[in-house]
């Protein structure tokens, strides 16, 4: 009943007129043949590369550096010429990368909270915004749920869970503090969504796993959504195993990234991980080359609703395939065969609180500019050591900036952490190099 007084609350937004569109056109697209599929996101593309260069001061230059226009931009290899974007190039550029026919102060400013530093900041017009929700809404469809259902977020920083705003309860979210976990903050978020009954659960794959576990432990049952979506860490078989006994219901992994917008891809109930090709132009690229299906690449994604500050041909640091055969489930997305992206460990601390690893790759890559592969690894509870690949800086200049980014993250725990700088660090054997591990068992007392 909520749910559609909430979706009927909605439509009293301007925007909604969009977002429903989109989310019919999502419909649509999806049961597409690939072909069709491909057609429209490279006219959606060609669309983008052309408000780019009539209104991004930066894009106009970059153009102009390789001699081209649009309307030269006629096959994917045409596209491969524009030199790939990076987060330094997102903070050095800054407003030259706003397209100038859109309102900045209208804009939502997206950047990463709660700390000092440079921060990488986006923003995103409300057009962006609705075909996140849309996307979002394509992706909750797949398992019985959609727009307006009750979702119970395990996510960054927020707040404990045992405090729920009003904006929580008009938009129908609550959350948990993905970041730092304790037997007693499992406790309070499980008492809170036994009552309150999300339709979706979504978040750190690991940190949602530990929670299953919790309740699993605890013998508490009474939490069945519909879903939950797992996302920023790869879930491992067993864990899949354990968060689908739990809730009783089906995981989907949901690739996304915060400059990204909401997905670039999510498993269907058949397990394919689609990419929302429709939304986000993603490319997987190995020496500067398109790779064929079945062998890896870095992936490279244009966001392709971005008006209001596109991104075009950005570096994810991820390593992908794609798979070959399409999906049984019929539909026409592409599907992503082999995803390996960031590996993040939970720490425990010496107090026994549990830390997201990612924690840590998100403020040093998002605050620290010059930084181009890192690893953090957890040697025993009380040390914890960064060691960095950078350019163009300093050593001394980098290494305090991380460190000052990182301590507030450790609450005065009394941990040793060493911050060190190489000359390159190796992919390891998996092709990852944006890696957080521990050897410190992860238990919950
Ligand atoms: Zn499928």
């Amino acid at each position: 009943m909520y749910k559609h007084l909430y979706q009927f609350m909605r439509l009293m937004k301007p925007s909604e007129f969009r977002t429903r569109k989109y989310i019919r056109e999502f419909e649509r697209n999806q049961w597409l043949s690939p072909e069709e599929l491909h057609q429209i996101s490279w006219q959606k593309l060609k669309i983008l590369l052309e408000h780019a260069y009539t209104h991004v001061p930066f894009y106009r230059q970059r153009f102009q550096e390789i001699g081209l226009t649009p309307q030269d931009i006629q096959t994917e290899k045409d596209f491969s010429q524009i030199p790939l974007l990076s987060k330094d190039d997102i903070r050095q550029n800054g407003d030259l990368l706003l397209a100038t026919n859109y309102d900045k102060s209208k804009m939502t400013r997206d950047a990463t909270s709660g700390s000092t530093g440079e921060p990488l900041v986006l923003y995103r017009a409300s057009d962006y915004s609705s075909a996140d929700i849309a996307a979002f809404t394509r992706s909750y469809r797949w398992f019985g749920g959609d727009m307006g259902d009750k979702i119970a977020w395990i996510w960054g920083r927020r707040q404990d869970g045992s405090r729920v705003t009003l904006m929580q309860r008009i938009k129908r979210e609550r959350w948990l503090d993905g970041y730092t976990v304790t037997p007693e903050i499992f406790q309070q978020f499980a008492q809170m969504l036994g009552r309150w009954k999300p339709t979706i659960i979504t978040g750190y794959g690991n940190v949602i796993y530990l929670f299953a576990e919790y309740l699993a432990q605890q013998n508490i049952r009474d939490i069945r959504p519909k879903m939950v979506q797992t996302t920023a860490v790869p879930v491992w078989p067993h864990e899949r195993e354990v968060i689908e006994k739990v809730f009783q219901c089906p995981v989907s992994d949901r690739y996304s990234s915060h400059e990204a917008g909401a997905i670039i891809a999510a498993e269907c109930p058949q397990g394919g991980k689609h990419i929302f090709s429709d939304f986000c132009f993603v490319e997987i690229l190995a020496d500067g080359r398109p790779v064929s299906p079945g062998e890896m690449g870095e992936v490279v994604i244009t966001p392709l609703y971005n008006f209001g500050m596109p991104l075009i041909r950005y570096r994810m640091a991820d390593i992908a395939a794609l798979a070959s055969q399409p999906c049984s489930c019929g539909r026409g997305l592409p599907v992503l065969q082999e995803l390996m992206g960031r590996t993040t460990s939970m720490f425990t601390l010496p107090s026994g609180k549990l830390l997201y690893g990612g924690a840590f790759r998100r403020v040093v890559l998002h605050y620290v500019p010059g930084i181009q592969r890192f690893r953090i690894h957890q040697h025993a509870p009380d040390k914890i050591e960064i060691v960095l690949q950078i350019k163009e800086r300093s050593n001394e200049d980098i290494i305090n900036s991380v460190r000052q980014q990182c301590l507030p993250l450790l609450e005065n725990e009394p941990v040793e952490l060493t911050v060190s700088v190489t000359d390159e660090i190796p992919m390891t054997a998996a092709g990852k190099f944006l890696v957080t591990t521990s050897d410190v068992p992860v238990t919950l007392n």
